[in-house]
């Protein structure tokens, strides 16, 4: 059974948006990456959708011709940002999830250009680079730079023909290559404790990401303000999030919950799934992982998140390598305030625990999440790839300092 549910706006939005969106009940549409135009979608009912999947982004990093290019990515439903590349490497903000990077033809002929451009790539290695310039500025000169600077296409920033074109390649391309995740959990926080940076990588790469959480915590803190920090989180960490309201510490195995998962489950058509173990002392955490077992039965990969409960018999064999977003998972978990006075959230926590698990990668990563494998099947040769620690980049020096910890 579903129910019909209005639609609003949202993208970025600020606290006290989210705060009337929460006290109107009113919830924003797009299950998947869309090409512009608005449209409604339905949820189950005794589901909210809070944050609706993000609209595609894009930067516009030098100085050209924006009076086409502008309008035609409002057409296409493609947020665009027009910001220096100092200001976006200089701040914590989420930079990873840009999936078109438009430069100019000054850029490609720089060396520091070329250099800060590829800092920009590292925080966006799903980014797709336009070079845009007057079509008779287009030289062979100027196309060999731009190759070698990893532009992937170059359009005439007065061609509106053309400009529309490569853009709307760019994100269908996107839209084929990348994975659908759901992350299940019983309370707000238990994914992003669990999976977050697992999950922030997945963004990292351009997948889709999507979170469940089943109850709105109710035992554990304020109700109200628990939804307003899941609701935060998912919109910092480019995430859809769906919010049932099943009761917190009683969350039952059966079946209202398993067609719960299974109806979202339809909705988003995950390729890989990230739930709670078995091996967990809360009964609710226990509760998801029967049903979720249950109503998964289709997705070809599904993996165990370690939750602070989770008892000496957690066995993961997999693990993800999360050096480039451990910085990142530590400011997401920052953000459920009335949970600071846990101690698993301290950052110095959220730190050692990744550090340990990153033994089983070492030397290749510092910092790891571990995993169950619960289903893993063999992947056709039509489906995209998944996120997995074969195509780990070099560990990176992870600011300690900055997180507020003592190295
Ligand atoms: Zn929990």
């Amino acid at each position: 059974m579903v129910a019909e549910t209005p639609h609003v706006r949202r993208n970025q939005m600020t606290r006290g948006e989210l705060a009337d969106g929460a006290a109107s009940g009113q919830v924003s549409a797009g299950l998947h990456r869309q090409s512009g135009g608005d449209h409604t979608v339905s949820v189950p009912a005794g589901v909210e959708l809070r944050v609706a999947a993000p609209q595609p982004m894009a930067l516009l990093l030098d100085q050209f011709d924006r009076t086409l290019l502008v309008p035609t990515l409002d057409r296409l439903g493609c947020t665009h940002f027009d910001r220096p590349e100092a200001e976006l490497l200089g701040e914590a903000q989420p930079l990873n999830n840009f999936e078109l990077i438009f430069i100019g033809a000054a850029r490609v002929s720089d060396d520091e250009g070329i250099h800060t451009l590829r800092e920009v790539l590292a925080l966006n290695p799903s980014a797709t680079i336009i070079l845009l310039c007057r079509k008779e500025l287009m030289t062979p000169p100027l196309l060999v730079a731009a190759m070698q600077a990893g532009v992937s296409d170059v359009a005439d920033c007065r061609d509106a023909i053309a400009l529309s074109t490569s853009i709307e390649r760019v994100l269908r391309k996107a839209d084929t290559r990348a994975e659908r995740v759901l992350a299940i959990g019983a309370h707000p926080d238990d994914v992003e404790i669990g999976c977050g940076g697992t999950l922030l990588d997945h963004r990292r790469r351009g997948d889709l990401v999507s979170v469940l959480t089943l109850s709105r915590g109710a035992v554990g803190g304020d109700q109200s303000e628990r939804i307003l920090e899941s609701t935060a989180t998912a919109v910092s960490m480019g995430a859809q999030l769906f919010l049932a309201d099943l009761p917190d510490t009683c969350v039952d195995p059966g079946v209202e919950t398993i067609r719960t998962i299974e109806e979202i489950v339809r909705m988003v058509d995950p390729t890989v799934i990230y739930v709670h173990s078995k091996n967990d002392n809360h009964q609710d955490h226990r509760a998801v992982h029967i049903a979720a077992m249950s109503a998964t039965r289709g997705v070809p990969q599904v993996f165990a998140f370690q939750s602070p409960s989770a008892t000496n018999d957690f066995a993961p064999t997999r693990f993800v390598a999360i050096d480039e977003v451990i910085v990142r998972k530590v400011e997401v978990l920052g953000i459920f305030e009335s949970q600071r006075h846990r101690s698993y959230l301290e950052p110095e926590m959220v730190i050692a625990s990744a550090r340990y698990w990153a033994r089983n990668l070492a030397p290749r990563a510092r910092y790891a999440e571990p995993f169950e494998i619960l289903r893993s099947m063999t992947r056709t040769p039509t489906q995209p790839p998944t996120s997995s620690t074969s195509s780990l980049k070099p560990a990176p020096v992870v600011n300690i300092h900055r997180l507020g910890v003592e190295a």
